[in-house]
This record gives C-alpha cells, structure tokens and sequence, in this order.
C-alpha cells in the first residue's frame, strides 16, 4: 500500500457523539487509529424542508468482528444477500488514484437503487478504514432505505434475531438521538 491508497477520513464519518474518528471498536473495542482495518456505519434521516439531519445510530466496528458476526449468519441468508449486491452494485476495488475520493460524487446516490440523495429521506452511509485513513480503493458509499427493505425478505429469521441482538445490545442511542421505533428496519452489516 502506498500513501495513493489512503486519505483523510471525511468529517461526516467522524463520531456524532465526538465529533472526532471512531477510536474504538464497537463490539471487542480494539484501539482502531493504528493500524486495524474497520467499517464505519451511519445511518441518517433527513426532514423535508430542513438541512439538518438525525444520525439514527453511528459505529465503527473493526473487520474481525464483523466477519465473526458474517461467520454467525445463515449460509442462505449470506448467499441472499451476496446475489442481491452481484445483481445490483458494482463492488470491484478502484485501482490505485492519485485523486482524492470526491466524497459528493460517491454519496450522491444509492449504490443500490441509482436514486439521487436528494430523493431519499433515510438512508445510511458506510466506510472503510485502515488506522487514521480512508481506504480509497473501497470509496464511501450510500444505501437507501428502500433498497435495505428489499433486503430484509432475503434474510432468514434466524440471520434477522442476530441482527436486531446486535442491534438492542450495541446500538442503544443516546437520548441526543432519535430512536427508530422498529430496528428491523434498519440492517447493519453490510
Ligand atoms: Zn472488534
């Protein structure tokens, strides 16, 4: 890896609560800002007619966690989903660039769906980081609602109680943010 792989991580990627990089793993808590590679997830609502919006739930969650999680899934759930995202999205790594990731252009729509940011009110944003840095090769991207409730029914009830376990155990909000009434709406892991 050369420094052409990494850049900042974008300030919308930092923690809500501190406004700084996730430092700590969700789940084991590893120290994240050296050299651990790790997932960051938001998820946001927007409100029509306002430019603020509520991050629902915030997290960054290191890689051997999330593959322990993956591991924890339902062979069918995961080849489901798996076949959804080859159908849909175009997951191949960037070759190396000397640019900076145009973080506008990589979140201005669902990866998923092809609807434009401006069309969609809750939707939740992902990113991939090695230590202090953005990994350019996997840019930011955008998952609408829409297309994460057309997952839900690929996925067995089994995969879904993992899900909304994670979901009542780790990602308890604080009262700063709005809670979803129904967490199976949301669909962490992806
Ligand atoms: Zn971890």
């Amino acid at each position: 890896m050369s420094s052409f792989d990494f850049q900042e991580i974008p300030k919308i990627f930092y923690s809500y609560q501190t406004q700084k990089p996730f430092s700590n793993c969700l789940v084991c808590s590893c120290y994240l800002l050296e050299d651990q590679t790790y997932i960051i997830e938001k998820a946001l609502k927007k409100h029509p007619g306002f430019t603020a919006q509520d991050v629902i739930f915030d997290y960054a969650i290191c890689l051997s966690c999330a593959l322990k999680m993956r591991q924890e899934f339902s062979k069918e759930s995961l080849e489901k989903i798996n076949a959804y995202f080859a159908e849909h999205v175009d997951m191949n790594p960037l070759p190396p660039q000397d640019a900076p990731i145009d973080l506008d252009e990589a979140l201005s729509q669902c990866v998923v769906k092809k609807i434009p940011l401006d069309e969609i009110a809750n939707y939740q944003i992902y990113a991939h980081c090695q230590g202090n840095k953005l990994i350019k090769s996997i840019p930011p991207y955008l998952i609408s609602q829409s297309a994460i409730e057309d997952l839900i029914p690929l996925i067995s009830s089994d995969t879904q109680d993992i899900l909304n376990g994670f979901y009542d155990r780790f990602l308890r909000p604080d009262p700063a943010m709005l809670l979803p009434k129904q967490p199976s709406d949301q669909l962490v892991f992806i």
